[in-house]
């Protein structure tokens, strides 16, 4: 038999195995993204998703507090971060941390998300001190925020665990972790990256697994087109599967393209693509992500015919992800998501921070 034949009847028996709902292996993944056929890879993880979570196509209402700019680590791919004596860095007051909450009110968001850099001059108590401010403004809504990286600078530079870094942030009214610093796990990757000063990819699983031990929520993500190869995307993937296997906490998925200039940008059809076949590979998550900010609101809206059923949210203030050259806008009126959704034939919903639903466009 050629090769041909065998690749034919091998790719034959692995439509049959998504078919029929059954997992995939590695190899079976590595196949997937040796296959140019978009379509057909796109009508598995369609089927799939409609199994899954059916039409509804949910967006979140949120708000962003970026605190500060500054960090201590140089990511190359980092167009964000400021040193503390730049001209345009800048760190936010607890009183300003607590009027954009209170502002936040007035947009009737069920989510903060807050964000910054890695602050050399900011002490876990600052942030204690913010969270109980936000929750002092604004009750019923859930917070997310910090990333394992963040959480692993804390438990370095105040000599605790990691657990009790994690307690402390749910006791202050943290609702879910971010899964910043996730990147690709490869460390051939990450040095070309240039995040060494990030924790490693089996620390970032090591804290996951805390916080949902814990009963924290987060959401997973990678980082592609950086010049890995399919295998150690393949591997970033299974690990992330193996875990989720183990704790159930990860709300979703979110595959996201390196597009720093200079670098050969990721293409369309590379993000369809992993958007399918992270549909079809992980089959313990419920929702994957297509995030319009990097892949546009048409890139976005063609995703959830090929696996994607979130869209994520409305407001974006300040993100360190446009810092890394994404150039899509900033900001999505809630009427033109809906519309976006609908036009795909699919329904509209707003949810909260854990998928919870909390109102339908019909
Ligand atoms: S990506 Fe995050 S950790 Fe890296 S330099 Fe930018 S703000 Fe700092």
């Amino acid at each position: 038999m050629d090769n041909t034949l065998n690749y034919k009847n091998s790719l034959k028996e692995l439509i049959r195995k998504i078919d029929a709902g059954e997992r995939i292996s590695e190899d079976d993944a590595a196949m997937l993204f040796s296959c140019n056929d978009l379509l057909l890879l796109g009508a598995l993880a369609d089927k799939l998703r409609d199994g899954r979570v059916g039409d509804v196509v949910t967006f979140v209402g949120n708000y962003h507090i970026c605190y500060s700019n500054i960090c201590k680590n140089n990511c190359r791919y980092c167009i964000f971060k400021r040193d503390p004596q730049d001209a345009d860095a800048f760190t936010l007051t607890l009183d300003e941390i607590e009027e954009l909450a209170a502002e936040s009110k007035k947009n009737e968001v069920p989510e903060i998300l807050i964000l910054g850099g890695i602050h050399p001059g900011l002490s876990l108590d600052f942030f204690i001190d913010a969270l109980h401010r936000i929750k002092k403004r604004v009750v019923d809504v859930n917070i997310l925020g910090f990333s394992p990286v963040e959480i692993d600078y804390f438990s370095k530079t105040e000599n605790i665990s990691v657990d009790e870094v994690l307690l402390q942030l749910k006791q202050a009214g943290i609702c879910a972790i971010t899964g910043g610093g996730a990147e690709i796990f490869a460390p051939r990757i990450r040095k070309i990256l240039g995040c060494e000063d990030k924790i490693s990819g089996d620390r970032w699983l090591d804290i996951m697994r805390q916080a949902h031990l814990l009963g924290i929520y987060s959401n997973a993500s990678m980082l592609y087109g950086a010049g890995e190869t399919y295998t150690e995307r393949v591997e970033h993937l299974a690990q992330i599967r193996r875990l989720q296997d183990e704790t159930g906490s990860f709300t979703h998925f979110l595959p996201f393209a390196f597009t720093q200039k200079g670098y050969p940008a990721a293409t369309g059809y590379d993000d369809i693509k992993m958007i399918a076949i992270s549909r079809i590979f992980l089959d313990n998550f419920k929702h994957i992500r297509a995030y319009w900010s990097h892949l546009g609101l048409a890139g976005a809206q063609i995703a959830l015919s090929f696996g994607a059923d979130d869209l994520n949210g409305l407001k974006q203030k300040g993100r360190i992800i446009h810092s890394s050259g994404g150039g899509s806008p900033k900001l999505v009126q809630r009427q033109r998501m809906i519309d976006i959704i609908k036009d795909a034939g699919r329904i509209p919903a707003e949810r909260d921070i854990l998928f919870n639903i909390i109102k339908v466009y019909k």
